[in-house]
């Protein structure tokens, strides 16, 4: 064996965006976070081949400010936390400042950055890590974000990308959920330069429903709001009859962020139960509004899970919220208000 010694920065973010980065799904997500937490109202992804050779995310949110755009790029450098007590009301999706780091380590990558007070905006290039070059530019409000040949200095992750249509499709799942949990931002996603996905971004979650899962589906589902001390549940849940064979069309998105719970899922699938035949799942997308300090958001690396301080209360809140809204759609034709 060889002495023990400290890997070099390079070789440490390559490791570390093994973490973050598995593939352009995950580039496209973090990037989209980002613009989103940037207060972006309009999202455009671009990609090609896949994501593999181009990915671009271009967003109207407030940029960053000329003298922070080199250290938005260094691992653990964030703007959204500075202790971890702040994780105990946390808002944002990101908060461990290292997408930008990593994914600068192992793709070659453009930025286009500028403020609303700034005259001019900013230019960086980045690639394995290294800028390459940095300038003042002309640009618009917002960041725009190149991301080209993923993975083309670490081959033994290159080999481990799947074909291009598998993670075009990979990356627009993605845009579908992240549709879905945030109506309020109109997202434009294009792939080998047709446009896939395109929504109004005007707050109604049916609209967006429609756009993602078509006409039927927005039409057999139904609104669902409910309260209990600091818990706040809003969303749509798909009738009985419009269940589905498999769970990718359970969406919870707690605070913002979509996660998948197995608390959680199982309340609302034993809600369903009776109503469903075996083997069937419901439809749903529901945004869970809770203290961030009632769940441990940092537990995984792509905050796909959480952790909940109490899962018996949420297991009791699900079910009662879903079943509720479900016993009213059976009340309607007995009391004769729906035709
Ligand atoms: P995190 O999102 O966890 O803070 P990132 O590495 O993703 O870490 O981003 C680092 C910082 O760069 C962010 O905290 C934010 O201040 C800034 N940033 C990144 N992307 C954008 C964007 N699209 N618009 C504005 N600021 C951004
Ligand atoms: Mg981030």
């Amino acid at each position: 064996m060889q002495s023990i010694r400290i890997l070099d920065t390079k070789t440490i973010n390559k490791i570390a965006a093994g973490e973050v980065v598995e593939g352009p799904k995950s580039v496209v997500k973090e990037l989209v976070e980002n613009a989103i937490d940037a207060g972006a109202t309009a999202v455009t992804v671009e990609i090609k081949e896949g994501g593999i050779s181009y990915i671009r995310i271009m967003d109207n949110g407030c940029g960053i400010p000329k003298e922070q755009v080199k250290t938005a790029f260094l691992r653990h450098a964030t703007s959204k936390m500075s202790e971890i007590e702040d994780l105990e009301h946390i808002f944002t999706l990101g908060f461990r400042g290292e997408a930008l780091a990593s994914i600068a380590g192992v793709a070659q990558v453009e930025m286009l950055t500028k403020t609303r007070d700034e005259e001019t905006g900013t230019s960086i290039e980045i690639s394995g890590g290294e800028i390459k070059n940095i300038q003042d530019t002309s640009c618009t409000e917002g960041t725009t974000i190149t991301v080209k040949n993923l993975f083309y200095n670490v081959p033994a992750r290159r080999k481990f990308l799947k074909k291009p249509a598998t993670e075009s499709g990979f990356v627009s799942d993605l845009m579908n959920k992240l549709a879905l949990g945030h109506p309020e931002v109109s997202f434009r996603f294009i792939n080998n330069d047709t446009t896939m996905l395109h929504t109004a971004g005007n707050g109604d979650l049916k609209a967006s429903v429609f756009y993602v899962y078509g006409k039927e589906a927005a039409n057999s589902m139904v609104p669902l709001e409910y309260k209990k001390g600091e818990y706040a549940l809003s969303g749509l849940i798909g009738k009985p009859e419009l269940s589905r064979g498999n769970r990718n069309y359970e969406n919870l998105f707690i605070n913002g962020r979509f996660i998948k719970n197995k608390v959680v899922a199982t309340a609302v699938e034993d809600a369903y139960k009776t109503r469903l035949l075996i083997g069937k799942f419901p439809i749903f997308v529901l945004n869970f509004q809770m203290n961030p300090s009632q769940v441990d958001v940092n537990v995984h690396p792509a905050k796909l899970e959480v952790r909940f301080k109490n899962d018996d209360e949420i297991y009791e809140f699900f079910h009662d919220a879903v079943s509720k809204t479900l016993d009213q759609l059976v009340l309607i034709p007995q009391v004769g208000w729906d035709k």
